[in-house]
């Protein structure tokens, strides 16, 4: 491998989705989520070794990442988790997609388009219990909530329709129990109320890997997998159990293009941010801000080479950084154009989080960028 690329290990993957599947009752179905590019790790690799897994249902946000699924022989139920436009109905139909509705105007257009395609839609329906992004919004207050109820009623006379689900998201599962515990209420009384009004719901979701991990009272019919399925708990500074043996199945990796001797006092990179305070040696990497490794990391973050940390120096630059590897050479450690560095393990990748004040989930997509190739493991 030349450049920078991500090798992705499927059997982390296959690990982690049995970790977390352990922790559901018997019967609640396991929903892993495959959006934006599978959290960087490459869609259709990662989709068929969980498909393989046993996942119940795979998810991505938009409908053109459900066509590439299809397009790569995914047979699994596929849920579009985003708001889809209502122009690509007929996608949706074409390729079997099971379609988030959050309004009656999409739902609306999906039935015609259904109806002149003469097939069926299968939907989810999704409420907004507190996010305040997408779904039919249910108020706080309990007696205002029967014209939610009864705008989700008129799906049922909506002919193509199939309404095999409902859903919600939690805004703070990490973080708030209690404005948890009201969204929890807010799902399960809509759920009641639209079942005794005859609506059969079908699968009813709301937790991703946090409730997923923290309050199995969320788990409904099925959860959602996400950031913990690539071996990863949701926030840096969270308390989500760590215990749990997940494993990161993606390491970004690197080559040095040059190693140089540069006296102290000399200034490095763009802008002349570092100025070097002994004589050092600096290994020059292949991997930039187009490669995955922001710019806001310069001077801040480090890469490992021989598996220690080296940190980076000067402002990172488009397609390339700078790494100090004096200490290495002073142990007598060789470093050679041509060796690896590894940029994101799961030491590096959380550090780099940090330090960029952002989350996970971040970083991993960043990995998405076309200059990387993928490579899987087992
Ligand atoms: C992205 C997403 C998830 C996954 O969240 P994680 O925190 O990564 O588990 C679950 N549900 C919806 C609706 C999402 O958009």
């Amino acid at each position: 491998m030349t450049g920078t690329w991500a090798e992705v290990d499927l059997s982390k993957l296959e690990h982690n989705f049995k970790v977390l599947k352990a922790l559901l009752k018997p019967g609640v179905k396991a929903l892993a989520i495959c959006k934006a590019n599978a959290y960087g790790h490459g869609l259709a690799e990662v989709a068929k070794r969980l498909e393989q897994c046993g996942a119940d249902m795979l998810a991505i946000a938009r409908v053109s990442e459900g066509v590439e699924l299809r397009e790569n022989n995914i047979k699994s139920e596929i849920l579009c988790l985003g708001e889809a436009e209502p122009e690509l109905a007929a996608l949706i139909a074409d390729n079997n997609i099971t379609q988030a509705v959050g309004s009656l105007e999409l739902a609306e257009k999906l039935s015609q388009e259904a109806l002149s395609l003469n097939k069926i839609i299968n939907i989810h329906v999704k409420l907004d219990t507190g996010m305040s992004r997408i779904g039919f919004y249910v108020p706080d207050d309990v007696k205002a909530r029967g014209e939610v109820i009864n705008k989700i009623l008129k799906l049922k006379d909506l002919k193509g329709l199939n309404i095999k689900g409902m859903f919600s998201h939690f805004a703070n599962a990490e973080g708030d129990e209690n404005y948890t515990q009201s969204q929890i209420d807010k799902f399960k009384y809509v759920k009641e109320s639209l079942e005794s009004q005859g609506l059969k719901l079908g699968t009813c979701h709301i937790a991703a890997s946090d409730a997923l991990i923290l309050n199995q009272a969320s788990h409904f019919d099925m959860v959602r997998m996400g950031i913990a399925l690539y071996g990863y708990k949701s926030c840096v500074t969270g308390n989500v159990d760590s215990n749990l043996g997940l494993q990161p199945a993606m390491k970004l990796k690197s080559r040095i293009s040059s190693v140089r001797n540069l006296p102290k006092g000399t200034k490095i990179g763009y802008g002349c941010t570092h100025e070097l305070t002994r004589d050092s040696i600096i290994a020059v990497l292949q991997v930039g801000y187009a490669d995955g490794l922001p710019r806001i990391l310069s001077n801040k973050c480090s890469v490992k080479i021989n598996n220690i940390k080296c940190k980076v120096l000067g402002r990172i630059c488009m397609d390339m950084c700078m790494a100090d590897v004096t200490d290495l050479i002073n142990n007598n450690i060789n470093v050679n154009v041509g060796d690896e560095a590894v940029v994101y393990d799961e030491e590096l990748i959380v550090d780099a989080a940090r330090k960029a004040g952002t989350v996970i989930h971040e970083i991993l997509c960043l990995c998405s960028s076309p200059r990387i190739q993928h490579v899987y493991l087992n």
